[in-house]
């Protein structure tokens, strides 16, 4: 199938982005801001997107940026996800998130899907909604009302549904500079390798006194969106690193889930006992990392 017409605009500042999507907004036009199209051209394409204009983001200067700031790794939201692969600083500084990045797609996809796009888009399946819960990771928004930072636990709101405004441009994602010491582990399944997890785990921890602390846990592609596993996390903190605890907590952050996801490929139950084993691979192979880290 081919898109519905849509008249096209790429404006060159964000300001004039942002005037642009305020002035079709108030006059009831459907626009939909575009970035490298990797979603959004197949939803086109299929007809379950068909906005009246596309306001494209990438003659806009300073979207592209990628650096260190207080402690923080700044990522522009044009920043493609090749570019964050090839990062030095994100692999050296942030290595849960360039693992991430690599498991996002094919290389043909992460050359042009940028990053912002994949936070935007908010597929439940994406690695990255789960990398931001457990790294408390934080994103920029501009409209016409100004600019605002959103954490992103107030981020993600369901399936394909952040809190951006239609009228908001997400201009940068924030995480913090992984502390010496941390363990992380990222692990997902899916059918081929590039497509979309059927279910995953993202996890960071440390270690201190002989027991595992600071454990975060999140799950991608069982619910409408990513979740922390808190049930998991209270069952591993302040317990040695051993293989029975990791199966307790795996076990019972997968029994937390509600209502994990069915479809053709995945039923429930199935995507539950997914969540059960990769969180129990990542938990020992976080552990090992922080025990390496710290040595
Ligand atoms: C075969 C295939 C496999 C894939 N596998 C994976 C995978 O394993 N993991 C994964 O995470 N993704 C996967 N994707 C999705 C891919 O990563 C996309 O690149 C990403 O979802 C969207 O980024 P984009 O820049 O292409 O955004 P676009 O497609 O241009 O836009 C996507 C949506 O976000 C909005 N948007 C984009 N940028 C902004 C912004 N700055 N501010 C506000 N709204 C914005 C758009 O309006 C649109 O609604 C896959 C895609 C394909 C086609």
């Amino acid at each position: 199938m081919k898109p519905a017409a849509f008249d096209y605009l790429a404006p060159s500042t964000l300001a004039e982005a942002v005037a642009l999507l305020a002035r079709y907004e108030r006059e009831g036009t459907d626009v939909k801001i575009i970035a490298g199209g990797q979603s959004l051209m197949p939803m086109l394409a299929m007809r379950v997107a068909r906005p009246e204009l596309l306001i494209d983001l990438r003659r806009i200067p300073g979207l592209d940026a990628l650096h260190e700031e207080a402690g923080q790794i700044v990522i522009g939201a044009m920043v493609s996800k090749r570019c964050a692969e090839d990062s030095a600083l994100i692999r050296d500084r942030q290595p849960l998130f360039h693992a991430a990045t690599q498991l996002v797609a094919h290389l043909q996809i992460r050359n042009r899907g940028s990053v912002g796009g994949s936070f935007a888009h908010a597929d439940p399946a994406s690695e990255y909604p789960a990398v931001a819960l457990v790294l408390d990771m934080e994103m920029k928004a501009v409209g016409s009302a100004g600019e605002r930072v959103i954490p992103a636990a107030d981020f993600f709101v369901t399936y394909m549904t952040t809190s951006l405004a239609p009228t908001e441009i997400l201009t940068e994602v924030r995480m913090p500079v992984m502390p010496a010491g941390t363990g992380w582990a990222i692990k997902e399944i899916s059918r081929r390798r590039g497509d979309l997890a059927l279910a995953g785990v993202a996890v960071t921890l440390r270690l201190g006194g002989g027991v595992c602390r600071e454990t975060r846990m999140a799950a991608f592609g069982v619910n409408p969106t990513a979740v922390r596993l808190t049930a998991g996390e209270d069952a591993l903190n302040g317990q040695p690193p051993d293989p029975a605890v990791f199966a307790r907590a795996a076990a019972a952050a997968a029994n937390a889930l509600h209502e994990p996801m069915s479809c053709i490929h995945a039923s429930s139950e199935y995507r539950r006992h997914l969540v059960k084993t990769l969180a129990e691979r990542c938990l020992a192979q976080a552990v090992e990392r922080a025990g390496r880290s710290a040595a």
